[in-house]
């Protein structure tokens, strides 16, 4: 197939844009670079270099079988400082992408949606027939980008996935032994944080900051449901074969299991074989206590099930961390 993917140049774009090269599809890579490094651009996928208003439609017109869109911005607090850049970005870009769908009749769609759209939830694990009622910006901008899906997908007969990731982590080597993983400026996610000081990266009196440990939770720390990279590029691949015409269809992805704080930081340990200090710090504002997916229906309708756990996910992650720091 030739697969258009936004944001390409970015962690999980890059990762699936290497993994479907791997499998013998043809790529076009279109990234602005506001986040993404064009060295993440895998070898073998064409690269252009753009926002998606100024060139989706001229890429598209070449043909397409289908788009992977990860091309957004995701910090959730920078979503609460700047919602506006949030909506034109996230909102604003796929609508255009639309219109360049619509222009060139290109018939699919695979969208980056968030666990972040269902906010605090109310049982877990999350199915998605749960309430989705977004706590920010970004959680907001993805909901909405979803309802457009589904109103393109019944007006013009395209075919719309949209993915709702949990905690995406860990890192994939190419068939080149190139390695793929997470390069975020800044970096706010927990593991690549705690494997910066596990590297020392993060400077020589650096620990790792535990945000809250009064959670009503086992040990009081928050509990998230990790997801290799790897595991959710596959599900991009299935995801293709469930665009059906008209149709917007929404899986939830994650392993259905969780994993509190002060778990992932002993993994980290064991992993690395460092000490990794640690501080307790304050709670972050708006992390829910407990996110685990329930990633049932993929699994029942597609067959898609993860295969990596948080040890190879870290064991991964740190793989590729020790690549950048040489
Ligand atoms: N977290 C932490 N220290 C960090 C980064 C994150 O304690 O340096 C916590 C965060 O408060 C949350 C969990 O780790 O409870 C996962 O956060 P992350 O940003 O990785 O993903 P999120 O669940 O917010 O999408």
């Amino acid at each position: 197939m030739k697969l258009l993917v936004t944001g390409g140049a970015g962690y999980i774009g890059s990762v699936v844009a290497a993994m479907l090269l791997a499998e013998g599809h043809e790529v076009i890579v279109l990234d602005d670079e506001s986040t993404g490094h064009a060295d993440a651009v895998p070898a073998g996928a064409t690269y252009v270099r753009g926002t998606i208003q100024d060139r989706a439609r001229d890429v598209l017109a070449d043909g397409a079988d289908a788009v992977l869109h990860f091309a957004a911005k995701s910090l959730v607090a920078e979503s609460v400082a700047r919602p506006a850049l949030y909506w034109r970005h996230n909102l604003g870009g796929t609508l255009a992408l639309l219109e360049a769908m619509r222009a060139t009749k290109t018939a699919r769609i695979v969208f980056s949606s968030t666990a972040a759209v269902y906010g605090e939830p109310e049982r877990v694990p999350i199915t998605e027939s749960a309430p989705a009622r977004p706590t920010n910006p970004y959680g907001a901008t993805k909901l909405a980008t979803d309802t457009a899906l589904a109103e393109h997908a019944r007006m013009h007969q395209t075919g719309a996935v949209s993915l709702r990731y949990f905690n995406v982590a860990g890192a994939y080597a190419g068939p080149d032994g190139r390695w793929f993983g997470e390069r975020h400026d800044p970096e706010t996610h927990l593991i690549p944080n705690i494997l910066s000081v596990a590297l020392g990266s993060a400077g020589p009196d650096a620990c790792v900051q535990i945000f809250g440990d009064d959670y009503p939770t086992a040990d009081g720390t928050c509990v998230r449901d990790y997801i290799h990279v790897t595991d959710l590029a596959r599900a991009h691949l299935l995801a293709l074969d469930a665009c059906d015409p008209g149709l917007h269809r929404i899986y939830n992805l994650g392993s259905g299991s969780g994993f509190s704080n002060l778990e992932v930081l002993q993994t980290c340990r064991e992993v690395t074989g460092r000490e990794i200090p640690s501080r307790i710090a304050p709670r972050r504002p708006g992390d829910p206590a407990v996110l685990i997916a329930s990633s049932d229906r993929i699994s029942a309708e597609r067959g898609w099930r993860p295969e990596s756990g948080l040890r190879a996910i870290v064991a991964d992650a740190w793989q590729f961390a020790q690549g950048l720091a040489r």
